[in-house]
């Protein structure tokens, strides 16, 4: 129910006019994302790449609703290519469709994505478009591998709580495509995608042995610590190393599992988001984790409790 609640509240509207003001929103989301500026992100990629790991900056916006915002949202992703060259960053980019304006037509979104994937391609570097809700699977996959015969710059990423994913990563594997394969973030009726965590997990187990099998460094973006030895004990029975894929991890969340898997050799690759529009990612991160939201309500709960005795409440 909670979690329903969140995913309903991360589309309102409303709600999101009013938690850009709210301290405690902000609070919490400062706890996922790594600022508002760009110079910001680029501080906390530093500081990641400082400590042995890799970065996809995600400039945080989806849905836009006129062209000039998807044109600003494609000049801002070519600009912070151009940044994370300058700055000698290990960083590729992950940017939603939606953001580049999907919504408004394929058209609008292939042309504007394009831009975006040739300016990585300049500086040799790769563009990965994230995978929103099931209504824009099959667009983003067709204009993955189209954007990808263009370019050679992009990948996308697949969720195991469809049931057409076995579909997707056989077919972007036979063309070379990198895949980076999540559980997935959305609320998703039973016609599209597993309901039980169970069928998610050995979904997620079936594709990593395709992706280690036949991907193209794939990506294994999970902090579920039983998906993570799963996905090295199958790499190592298949004599694929640590070069041949890596792990991905949300800014944030579980730092110590971060370290530890670097420290093991493994390579780590950080989702760091930033941007004024936080709102809906920080209502995903709270669905898939009710209890941060417990977590912070007891801090303020604490912090008010704190002021009130001190007189300043
Ligand atoms: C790098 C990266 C990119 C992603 N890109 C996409 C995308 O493009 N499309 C998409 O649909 N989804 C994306 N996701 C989200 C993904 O689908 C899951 O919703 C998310 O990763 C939580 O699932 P999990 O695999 O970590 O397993 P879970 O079973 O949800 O979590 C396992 C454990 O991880 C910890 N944990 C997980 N989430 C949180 C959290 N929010 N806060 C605190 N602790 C947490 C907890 O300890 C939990 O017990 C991405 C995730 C990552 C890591």
């Amino acid at each position: 129910m909670l979690r329903e609640g969140l995913h309903y509240l991360a589309g309102h509207q409303g709600m999101r006019r009013l938690a850009a003001t709210n301290p405690v929103a902000r609070k919490l989301a400062s706890r996922f994302v790594a600022g508002e500026t760009l110079a910001e992100a680029l501080g906390a990629i530093q500081q990641t790449n400082r400590l042995g790991m890799r970065a996809s900056l995600d400039h945080l916006g989806e849905n836009v609703t006129s062209r000039e915002e998807a044109a600003e949202a494609a000049d801002g992703y070519c600009q912070a290519f151009d940044a994370i060259a300058a700055n000698s960053l290990d960083a590729n980019i992950s940017c939603k469709l939606t953001h580049l304006g999907l919504d408004l037509g394929v058209d609008v979104a292939e042309e504007l994505t394009r831009t975006v994937a040739e300016a990585a391609a300049r500086n040799g570097n790769f563009l990965r478009l994230d995978m929103e809700g099931s209504a824009y699977t099959e667009r983003t996959v067709s204009m993955t591998k189209s954007i990808f015969d263009a370019t050679r710059s992009v990948g996308t990423v697949i969720q195991a709580y469809l049931y057409r994913s076995a579909d997707d990563i056989r077919d972007l594997n036979g063309r070379g495509i990198r895949v980076r394969l999540v559980k997935g973030a959305y609320l998703e009726p039973a016609s599209v995608a597993y309901p039980n965590k169970a069928d998610v997990d050995a979904s997620y187990r079936r594709l990593a042995d395709a992706l280690l099998a036949d991907g193209t460094f794939p990506a294994f973006a999970t902090h579920d610590i039983a998906l993570i030895e799963y996905v090295k004990d199958r790499a190592r029975s298949l004599g694929r190393g640590p070069e041949d894929f890596e792990f991905q991890m949300l800014y944030g969340v579980r730092r110590d599992l971060q370290r530890r898997l670097r420290a093991e050799g493994y390579g780590m690759r950080l989702y760091i988001p930033y941007g004024t529009q936080w709102y809906p990612y920080l209502m995903r991160r709270l669905a898939e984790r009710p209890a941060n939201l417990l977590f912070i309500m007891g801090n303020v709960a604490r912090e008010a409790g704190t002021a009130r005795r001190s007189g300043t409440g």
